[in-house]
């Protein structure tokens, strides 16, 4: 009914602002308790559990910058978006109970992109149980703008901040690192070969784990959980959005102490290793440059090491030192060089 007749998509302005909101909105549910009141009012409404401590966070995403629309599908962008918002929340030892979603389109994109988008919000929401609580919708002039706010809460004594590290502290982080930022290579290498021949059927088979790291991440709300389980308390903690390096260096300095990292502990996926070799990349370069693996990293007292050994999620890579020594990495050839904090947008200039 609301189709267009020449497109058979359904612009904007056949919805109105408000009508577009509504249907945006229309699927999500309240699971969580501590939502008083959701999407409809002036504002939302959240109980706070007095024992409890809330975290914020947000994060802005613009296309061109942070995404791609040739390759990166609206739908797993939603996803994406509510990822990169939950991983802060988990980093800080949290649970994610809403959040907020701002988007500013424009009249280039048909109501069905936009439900695709939130599609992938919803599917994020009911996996990460989460509650969608509100956000804001006006135009843009030029490409799409998604910002995402997460709320979480936990025990005041549970909250891990990034300056709690302390010398001795092993280093430790979850999962395998790098298959992101590779992931993003291959899709705009097919890019450039879909520029060049549109009829190319690409082969991707050898690159699925990059690629889902890159266009479906998942923020490892598994690990607060984990580690209440285990009893481990991390001295401090952050999420891996950079790259190794600079996050390990954002811990370093807000604790004001030192690291040895040593490569050959760095965890790697088998992917990651055979795309370096075809890419002519070095893997430990792209673990501690590459960006968006939403893995997190943290340290803990030697004490705890007997409660993670052999945990298949967790890799002791380091340990912490002194601040006097600074922060190296220990090659597999035994030297020892420092780190340098590169995201991968540096990464990229150098290209
Ligand atoms: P106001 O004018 O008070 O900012 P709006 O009309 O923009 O209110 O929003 C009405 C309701 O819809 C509010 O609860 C708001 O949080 C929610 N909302 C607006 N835009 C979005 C969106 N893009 N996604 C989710 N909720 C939204
Ligand atoms: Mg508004």
């Amino acid at each position: 009914m609301l189709e267009n007749k020449d497109s058979g998509k359904t612009s904007i302005s056949q919805l109105g602002e408000f009508g577009l909101i509504d249907h945006l909105t229309k699927n999500f549910t309240i699971t969580q308790k501590s939502t008083v009141k959701g999407i409809g009012d002036d504002a939302a409404v959240i109980a706070s559990e007095s024992d409890k401590q809330l975290v914020v966070t947000t994060d802005l995403l613009l296309e061109g910058v942070h995404f791609d629309l040739s390759y990166m599908p609206l739908k797993h962008l939603g996803y994406k978006a509510v990822m990169v918002n939950l991983s802060d929340v988990y980093a800080m030892n949290a649970t994610a109970t809403q959040i907020t979603v701002s988007i500013a389109v424009s009249n280039r994109f048909p109501v069905e992109a936009l439900e695709e988008l939130y599609a992938g919000i919803e599917t994020a929401a009911k996996i990460y149980d989460i509650d969608v609580v509100g956000g804001d919708t006006t135009s843009s002039t030029t490409g799409l703008i998604i910002s995402i706010t997460a709320i979480g809460q936990a025990a005041k004594e549970d909250i891990v901040y990034r300056d709690g590290a302390k010398e001795n502290d092993l280093l430790v982080v979850t999962g395998d690192l790098g298959a992101a930022y590779l992931g993003l290579q291959v899709l705009e290498r097919e890019k450039e070969v879909f520029k060049v021949n549109p009829n190319s059927q690409p082969d991707l088979d050898a690159y699925t784990y990059l690629i889902e790291r890159q266009l479906k991440p998942e923020a490892r709300k598994d690990i607060p959980k984990l580690l209440a389980e285990l009893k481990v308390r991390p001295t401090s903690m952050i999420d891996i959005s950079d790259g190794l390096s600079s996050e390990i260096i954002h811990i370093c300095k807000s604790s004001d102490v030192g690291c040895n990292l040593y490569e050959d502990k760095i965890p790697l996926d088998p992917q990651v290793i055979s795309t370096c070799e075809e890419f002519e990349l070095d893997s430990t370069t792209i673990a501690l440059s590459g960006g968006e693996d939403y893995e997190l990293l943290f340290t803990i007292s030697t004490e705890d090491f007997p409660k993670i050994k052999g945990n298949p999620h967790l890799s002791v890579i380091g340990h912490i030192t002194d601040v006097k020594e600074g922060t190296h990495l220990i090659t597999r050839a035994n030297t020892k060089i420092p780190l340098i904090a590169r995201g991968w947008n540096a990464m990229k200039d150098e290209e």
